[in-house]
């Protein structure tokens, strides 16, 4: 293990060494892949020296995501603190059903859900646990939902014709979810938002009541704290009400920008979640730990418990139990996400997260600032998102970001919003510094310049 551990440690540095020069890895076209790279295997093994030089080449040409040029998608940058609680997350290799398993890594999980269940106000009935993703911890939540309206469906299966709520903004897993669920994609509702990309709460209670009328059974809706492309944050006060009229459970997707809740500053933008019935949300996002560390509790850990455990009901367990987190997963081997979150969090203090959400915002505003101050820029964005969204030169903002991304010059997406297509920078990278920001533009404009016949072609198809 000696010369392994020697090896990941040469490669280690020499790809460090590497992203300080070439912040974006070579562009391989996918149909040329397996040209490019010999990822080939064989009937015979391979020398140590020909092993190690694969290693390096494939290292080096896999896409960069921990850089100042990468804004590609809700994640990025290393976070030093956390990639060691993963690497021995990795060297440990426990399996998170049972203490027998875990040991004390049992306890490092239910110290972050407690804490996470206490900064929510919420007293010791809460509880949750970790998915691999944020679509699988919404998977769960609507789960919950269907088996909290009528108890018998994990037994017997739906009977009920069962419809779900959602922003048209909101993420895809919702739809998906509906499918795995039982509930059907045809049986979610997409209400409309207000112009900020916020779910229109009147729409929502007349959907509810047509549906009531048409026989349906409406179980939940789920609002969503960061919306995938605008970064907006549904109110949840008037869900809630609509939700307690209709006895309908209110889950918060805040994959993206539920982490606000670790700022002092910025977490008025939830206000309103110690009333909800679950909310969720990755660390491997806004917080920066490796992919992927996603969280979900719910205000009574009984709907985790018939949901989820395939043994006795929540009034018999034995205290045991409670050390067996198995009965209250998704999955049955379930690697350490716990244990990176814990390492920065332990790390840095309550505070260290705050700064670290603090300074997206900040990162956001730096953006948007430039933006403003420059005709050449449309701003299609708003202030409180850390999602930028802008068109430089009405330059299709498809065609440029893929050009971008050929020349090897920057990874950012695109996104829309009714019928504007826009650029969509996320400044999620809290190593990211104001300097970043601002080379991020003067990065894209040079290469508006240099690069004025690729960009005059159409999209590519
Ligand atoms: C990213 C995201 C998800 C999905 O999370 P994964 O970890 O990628 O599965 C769900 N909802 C929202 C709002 C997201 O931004």
């Amino acid at each position: 293990m000696r010369d392994t551990l020697q090896q990941f440690q040469k490669l280690a540095t020499a790809l460090l060494q590497d992203e300080a020069t070439h912040p974006v890895a070579d562009f391989i076209p996918a149909d040329t892949l397996y040209d490019a790279l010999d990822l080939s295997l064989q009937k015979e093994g391979i020398s140590e020296e020909v092993f190690e030089e694969a290693l390096q080449e494939l290292v080096f040409k896999t896409p960069r995501t921990a850089t100042s040029a990468f804004f590609n998608q809700l994640f990025g940058g290393r976070n030093e603190k956390a990639v060691l609680g993963e690497l021995l997350a990795v060297l440990l290799n426990n399996s998170m059903y049972t203490y027998k398993a875990a040991g004390p890594q049992i306890g490092v999980e239910k110290v972050v859900l407690r804490k996470v269940c206490e900064l929510l106000d919420w007293d010791a009935q809460s509880d949750g646990t970790l998915a691999p993703g944020g679509s699988m911890t919404n998977y769960m939540a609507m789960v919950m939902a269907r088996d909290a309206v009528d108890s018998a469906t994990p037994y017997q299966g739906i009977q009920k014709k069962m419809t779900v709520y959602t922003s048209s903004e909101s993420h895809y897993s919702i739809p998906k979810n509906a499918a795995f669920s039982g509930i059907g994609r045809d049986q979610v509702r997409y209400v409309p938002t207000n112009d900020f990309g916020q779910m229109n709460a009147d729409a929502l209670a007349a959907l509810v009541s047509e549906d009531i009328a048409k026989g349906f059974t409406p179980i939940m809706v789920n609002a969503t704290a960061g919306t995938t492309v605008l970064g907006a944050f549904d109110a949840i006060p008037p869900l809630r009400a609509i939700c307690d009229e209709h006895k309908m459970w209110l889950h918060v997707d805040g994959a993206y920008c539920g982490s606000v809740m670790f700022s002092d500053t910025y977490k008025h933008l939830i206000k309103g979640v110690s009333q909800v019935d679950s909310f969720s949300f990755n660390a491997h996002k806004m917080i920066g730990t490796p992919l992927s560390c996603s969280i979900i509790v719910v205000k009574d850990k009984k709907h985790l418990y018939n949901s989820f455990s395939n043994d006795a009901s929540y009034l018999y367990q034995t205290d045991h139990d409670e050390f067996n987190l198995g009965k209250t997963s998704l999955q049955c081997g379930r690697r350490n996400d716990a244990l990176k979150f814990w390492t920065l969090w332990k790390s840095v203090g309550t505070n260290g997260l705050q700064n670290i959400v603090d300074h997206q915002f900040y990162l956001a505003d730096v953006a948007r600032e430039y933006i403003r101050n420059n005709e050449d820029y449309t701003l299609y964005s708003y202030e409180e998102s850390i999602s930028i969204c802008f068109n430089y030169k009405n330059i299709p903002a498809r065609v440029l970001c893929t050009a971008l991304y050929e020349q090897e010059a920057l990874l950012v997406g695109y996104g829309s919003f009714r019928t504007e297509e826009f650029i969509r920078l996320v400044t999620i990278n809290a190593q990211n510094e104001k300097e970043d920001i601002l080379h991020f533009f003067q990065t894209l404009e040079q290469f508006v310049e240099q690069h004025q016949s690729l960009l005059a072609e159409p999209a590519n198809s």
